[in-house]
């Protein structure tokens, strides 16, 4: 069994964009207490940090709407690109993307940017389906006609991954889609030589629902008793597969690089190459 580090993507994709984006500005919104977010706020600021990008980050345990609107406000008058941090509390993402402009969205999740996923045309994607793409590349896993099971279909995961591994002449996937509704659940996530587990629910995927030989990949980011860990039982999945992502270390190192690879996209966008 592989281990599909996700520490070596970010190296790679970090050594990419390194340079190009010193003194550039990024706005981001963290509200509340999901760990989820708060271990992405952690990874975006080191890598802030290591590429000299100027951070203003707007953090609270909870925000009324108008301060909401207010900083993104300022942000979109001082051109600056833009992070929401998922979950915001009472508030659909949906809601705030109807206020920031898509050329200043870094996660791709204006309509406009979903809009040119699903016509499968260049633009900002999000990062997070980007991640598991990018470690399906590096490690040369084959998606070409082979089945490949989601579990998730949420806006910023599930959803766009899918309409990624559509894209014809590329990923070329045959891809099936699991929620909470799914019956059987480990029935479904057998049939998949990939299986991406983007459910936020910790340890959901076992032995029983991974082939043989299968590559498992763990989006989940959940905190069990203080520690981090996936959607997948990683211990009890380990030996049946035939690769696996770690949490951490795995689809969360890769994302956090991705965000800033969108920045660079939108900054050069904004102020030419
Ligand atoms: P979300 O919006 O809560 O969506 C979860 C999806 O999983 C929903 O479609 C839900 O089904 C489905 N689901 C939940 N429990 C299930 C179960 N027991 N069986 C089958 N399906 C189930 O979550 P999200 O924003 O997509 O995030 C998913 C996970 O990824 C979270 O742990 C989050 O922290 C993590 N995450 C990681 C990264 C990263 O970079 N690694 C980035 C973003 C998010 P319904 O639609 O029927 O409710």
């Amino acid at each position: 069994m592989r281990i599909l580090s996700g520490r070596e993507v970010r190296k790679r994709i970090f050594e990419e964009i390194k340079g190009g984006l010193e003194g550039r500005e990024f706005g981001v919104m963290r509200i509340g207490d999901d760990p989820g977010s708060r271990y992405y706020l952690s990874g975006i600021r080191k890598n802030a940090e290591k590429l000299g990008v100027r951070l203003d980050v707007f953090e609270r345990e909870k925000a009324a709407w108008e301060e909401i609107e207010n900083k993104i406000e300022e942000w979109k008058r001082r051109n600056i690109p833009v992070l929401i941090l998922q979950p915001v509390p009472g508030i659909s993402p949906h809601e705030i993307y109807k206020i920031i402009p898509p050329e200043l969205d870094v996660e791709g999740l204006h309509p406009w940017n979903m809009g040119l996923l699903l016509r499968g045309e260049a633009g900002i994607f999000p990062p997070t389906p980007q991640a598991v793409l990018e470690i399906l590349s590096f490690y040369e896993i084959e998606t070409k006609g082979k089945e490949v099971v989601i579990v998730g279909r949420s806006s910023v995961v599930g959803r766009p991954l899918s309409m990624m591994l559509l894209h014809k002449g590329t990923w070329d996937a045959t891809v099936t889609v699991a929620h909470s509704r799914t019956r059987n659940l480990f029935e479904v996530t057998r049939r998949g030589d990939v299986v991406v587990v983007a459910a936020g629910s910790p340890m959901l995927l076992k032995r029983e629902g991974v082939k043989e030989g299968a590559c498992v990949i763990d989006v989940g980011i959940n905190e069990v008793s203080g520690k981090v860990c996936g959607d997948v039982d990683f211990e009890d999945v380990k030996e049946k597969a035939g690769a696996i992502t770690p949490v951490p270390g795995g689809v969360g190192s890769v994302t956090s690089i991705l965000i800033f690879k969108n920045l660079l996209k939108i900054h050069e966008g904004i102020h030419g190459k």
